[in-house]
């Protein structure tokens, strides 16, 4: 009775990662790397199995872990969390996610997001009987931690229309759910509509949760964590993952950080969801965490050169790319290829030209992706040779 509006049905990414095997297509619809974790982190996991850490961990995560997780804030981004009651270990972003919007979340309650979001927020906000509201995201030029003004090579960051943002509130709003960097646009939200996000949020006594999970795969400014805006801190219920971060998006390692009654109620539900998981891969995420800053700074960097192959290849067969600042993803608009409907095309494109994207319309509510009917979203977190090999079909194809 809960699974409103057809959530039953597999994801988007399922669907497109069964037609890419159906057809023996490349993938860049779902977003996970064909790249190996680093060698630290995958000896850690493997050492951690040896050495018997094989049983249940303790309900909020391993101590090493939580310890990491305060430090790795405290260090990168200046955010002090008690290790013991405001860290929780989870399995995934995906798990923290669930476990926050069902424990803050009341039938009826409004939760604001962000559009186009991640497929899971729709979901969980229907699972939870909340209401769900949107405000469109703008781009604009600039970096999202610089002023805003128009930057130099074509910079663009993730902007909300100020009477929309105040138009979402009410006095029903519970929370409101932040993505950045964003996935599907790869880009990062600007300093100055978090600040709005945040104004509000205390206005209306709202909570923020955050989706950070692509916090390290940043090509240009650094991210910037919407728990270090002034007054926001108190209120916000920051959420990350290993996944991306290290190439492990199998081992399901995540973790939320906020005040420690917030945690207490998060965990009151998590330990109904899986009570524990990744016994041995929690050690080897507290190692990854504590790896030298050039770590994450080289796997970026793999990752950006990747991205520009992908962009650059994009735009040679005729498709209108942006540029993303971060994450796995770049959007491609088909319109100027004749393609006005990339639902069709994302249907069509398996069999025709034997590569996997996902529309646009699959992080809008109701499918309607509106000015962004034409668009796909195509991931470059590949290896070279499969991104290449893609271009090519995709260069035959157009
Ligand atoms: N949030 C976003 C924005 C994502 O793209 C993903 C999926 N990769 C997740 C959450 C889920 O993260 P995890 O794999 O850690 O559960
Ligand atoms: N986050 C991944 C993506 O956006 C998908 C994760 C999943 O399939 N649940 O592609």
């Amino acid at each position: 009775g809960l699974l409103v509006g057809g959530q039953a049905r597999p994801t988007v990414f399922a669907q497109m990662s069964a037609k890419a095997a159906a057809h023996d297509a490349l993938n860049l619809g779902q977003g996970y790397p064909d790249d190996d974790p680093p060698a630290l982190v995958a000896e850690a996991a493997i050492d951690a199995i040896r050495r018997g850490r094989n049983q249940y961990p303790p309900g909020a995560g391993e101590a090493e872990l939580r310890e990491a997780v305060a430090e790795h804030q405290a260090g990168w981004y200046g955010l002090r969390w008690d290790p013991a009651t405001e860290v929780l270990v989870t399995t995934g972003a995906t798990e923290a996610l669930a476990a926050t919007i069902l424990a803050l979340v009341e039938p009826g309650d409004e939760v604001i997001t962000l559009e186009p979001f991640y497929d899971q927020y729709a979901a969980l906000i229907a699972l939870a009987g909340g209401v769900h509201r949107t405000v469109p995201i703008t781009s604009r030029p600039g970096s999202a931690t610089g002023t805003g003004s128009a930057a130099d090579d074509g910079d663009l960051v993730l902007d909300v229309d100020r009477d929309a943002l105040r138009a979402a509130f009410s006095e029903r709003t519970r929370l409101v759910l932040v993505n950045t960097p964003h996935n599907p646009t790869g880009l990062m939200l600007w300093v100055e509509a978090l600040q709005a996000i945040v104004e509000e949020a205390v206005r209306h006594d709202a909570l923020i949760v955050t989706d950070e999970v692509y916090e390290h795969l940043t090509f240009g400014p650094a991210h910037l964590p919407p728990a270090t805006l002034p007054g926001a801190q108190d209120r916000t219920i920051s959420i990350s993952s290993a996944g991306k971060t290290f190439a492990v998006t199998g081992w399901k390692i995540g973790w939320i950080t906020a005040r420690p009654e917030l945690i207490t109620a998060i965990t009151g539900v998590k330990q109904w969801l899986t009570y524990a998981s990744g016994a041995p891969f929690q050690p080897a995420v507290a190692a990854g965490l504590r790896m030298d800053p050039t770590v994450f700074h080289d796997l970026a960097a793999d990752l950006r050169a990747r991205r520009d192959l992908l962009t650059d290849g994009l735009r040679r067969i005729g498709f209108r790319v942006s540029v993303p600042e971060a994450g796995y993803f770049t959007v491609a608009d088909a319109g100027p290829l004749g393609e006005s409907d990339a639902h069709a095309l994302a249907e069509r494109l398996p069999e025709e030209a034997g590569v996997v994207a996902i529309p646009l319309s699959a992080f809008y509510r109701d499918g309607e992706a509106g000015d962004a009917s034409s668009h796909l979203r195509l991931a470059f977190c590949k290896s070279r040779a499969t991104i290449e090999q893609a271009l090519e079909r995709l260069e035959s194809w157009a």
